[in-house]
């Protein structure tokens, strides 16, 4: 039997209210199961063998202000996946030429491979770019892209070219912690790649913070000291963004949402000792 498609979408998407704005967050994709220690260098005793699933995905965000996508999925330059993120937002009426503005977390290619299309033409026309300004400098750096592996070059050759040229009309560059727009906030938090950043909305008290890949399972926030991504830029400066971004989200009460967290990709942490926290999903 064809699923109708609201139990498709149940799958591959998740809408929840943040005081006046109302987020989607949207699958595109999956990597694994694999054990943990095949992306983590230094898995904790015992957790080595932990099959981890990764989600990639986008969150569309509507606000009084406009509708904003934090980053752009995969795209469909690569490989099937199991979730399409263009069908998830298609599904809810979210067409194209309606985003805004699109927040760029940083530049891997699961993140701003769906901000162009397959014919080379950027996928949402009417979009401002914003964007931490070393992410921006990397683009434009072709020793330092050259240290990366030949198909995520070989990628970025293909899109870089016209979102370049796009973010040269409608872009916006941060170094620091600011306002990018009406109670949205861009925190830097590095480490994990160039001008790696998290967003933070709050509406009528209530607060979420996108945190990127700054942790891509929650098992990164429950043991930050230990655990780093293999291809962490800086792994020292990625652990002290993930107790940064941890610590902040707790007092604050705000959800936090992972890129690569499995459905329904939002929850809260609780505090469980020094620098540790848990992630609970948050079911509305
Ligand atoms: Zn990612």
């Amino acid at each position: 039997m064809k699923p109708s498609e609201e139990e498709r979408l149940d799958t591959s998407a998740y809408r929840i209210r943040v005081g006046a704005f109302d987020c989607l967050i949207v699958k595109d994709g999956s990597t694994g199961p694999s054990p943990l220690s095949v992306m983590m260098a230094d898995p904790p005793a015992g957790l080595a063998g932990t099959p981890i699933t990764l989600l990639a995905g986008l969150m569309a965000v509507d606000t009084p202000e406009g509708r904003v996508l934090i980053d752009g999925g995969n795209g469909t330059h690569r490989g099937e996946r199991t979730h399409v993120a263009e069908e998830g937002l298609a599904a809810e009426e979210i067409e194209p030429e309606s985003v805004d503005a699109i927040l760029i977390t940083h530049g891997d290619f699961d993140h701003i491979g769906g901000l162009v299309r397959e014919d080379g033409v950027v996928a949402y026309p009417n979009a401002r770019y914003t964007l931490h300004r070393e992410l921006w400098n990397f683009w434009h750096d072709a020793e330092a892209q050259a240290e990366y592996p030949e198909e995520a070059q070989a990628l970025w050759r293909k899109i870089l070219p016209p979102l370049i040229q796009s973010i040269e009309q409608r872009g916006t560059l941060f170094d620091d912690e600011c306002e990018v727009s009406p109670s949205i906030r861009a925190i830097p938090a590095l480490g994990h790649r160039h001008g790696h950043t998290l967003y933070r909305f709050e509406s009528e008290g209530a607060k979420l913070l996108h945190i990127g890949d700054a942790a891509v399972h929650p098992l990164f926030l429950e043991y930050p000291d230990r655990l780093n991504i293999r291809h962490d830029t800086d792994r020292e400066m990625a652990r002290d963004s993930r107790r940064m971004l941890a610590a902040r989200a707790a007092a604050e009460g705000a959800m936090v949402v992972g890129t690569h967290f499995e459905l329904p990709g939002v929850g809260r942490l609780t505090p469980i000792g020094e620098d540790r926290y848990t992630w609970a999903p948050v079911h509305s």
